[in-house]
């Protein structure tokens, strides 16, 4: 996968490609990283990209001409099947990010972030040049890298060989439907707290029941939504019927 970012401060994306898992996964060539900088298509010698809003009101706004030169030279730039590859400007007016939609855009060639700052980007940009707007929830900060960031991690956390050997995406909250169960490491009593008995009994298909039942009580009890949009087995719902009846005791 080819990640470009457009962004007018590139180094801040370094927290992605040189750290953690993401980091690994891009010194090994499992993804690549570009960013493009729009202040390379300003018009003027200073190499301002913004102006002020039409109609009046503070603060400045992203021009046109930049951004949108700025996604051509991306769309040149990328790999595989131009078919594969997704622009999206972060946005707090976009549609929440969501595994459903991770999942989809991990399975892309290229992904193409267009990161705003000030009061956002002329609204031409996107009618023009952005496939979809997405938001990582409902509240503004002030520029889109730390969105796009985000979504990057996200999205490489699906993208097979990233995570590796040593850890799996698919016991995650949310990638079936559910929270994850709660977890636990040594020392087995930690101030007199001990670990769940089970957890070390050594019994593997008591240990999956007792991690099942787990994730389907927190799930109850913080985001009874997401049930409600699943299709449960019979063994989830004899657990849940269980769950339900001792929380109304
Ligand atoms: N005036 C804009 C509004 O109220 O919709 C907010 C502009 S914000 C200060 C600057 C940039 O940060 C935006 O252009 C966007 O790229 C990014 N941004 C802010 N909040 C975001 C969010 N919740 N999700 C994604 N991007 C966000």
């Amino acid at each position: 996968m080819k990640i470009q970012a457009i962004t007018l401060f590139p180094e801040m994306f370094q927290s992605i490609t040189e750290y953690g898992v993401t980091g690994r996964a891009h010194k090994q060539g499992i993804w690549q990283f570009a960013a493009i900088n729009p202040r390379q298509f300003a018009d003027n010698k200073l190499g301002y990209i913004d102006d002020r809003p039409f109609g009046g009101g503070v603060g400045m706004v992203m021009m046109a001409e930049p951004l949108l030169k700025a996604i051509d030279l991306a769309k040149q730039n990328c790999s595989g099947s131009l078919n594969s590859s997704r622009v999206i400007y972060l946005s707090p007016q976009g549609a929440p990010l969501t595994h459903n939609k991770v999942k989809s855009l991990s399975e892309l060639d290229n992904l193409i972030l267009l990161c705003g700052r000030y009061e956002g980007v002329d609204e031409r940009v996107l009618q023009h040049g952005v496939d979809e707007e997405i938001s990582i929830g409902d509240f503004v900060v002030s520029g889109g890298e730390l969105p796009a960031m985000m979504l990057m991690d996200a999205v490489l956390r699906l993208v097979p060989k990233v995570l590796g050997e040593m850890a799996s995406a698919e016991q995650d909250s949310f990638a079936d439907g559910l929270l994850d169960y709660p977890h636990y490491t040594r020392p087995a009593v930690f101030q007199g707290m001990a670990v769940p008995e089970v957890l070390t009994s050594g019994n593997h298909a008591l240990i999956a029941a007792w991690r099942l039942e787990q994730s389907l009580r927190r799930t109850f009890l913080r985001r009874p939504d997401l049930l409600a949009k699943r299709v449960l087995l019979p063994q989830e719902i004899q657990l849940l019927q269980k769950i339900q009846s001792e929380s109304t005791e």
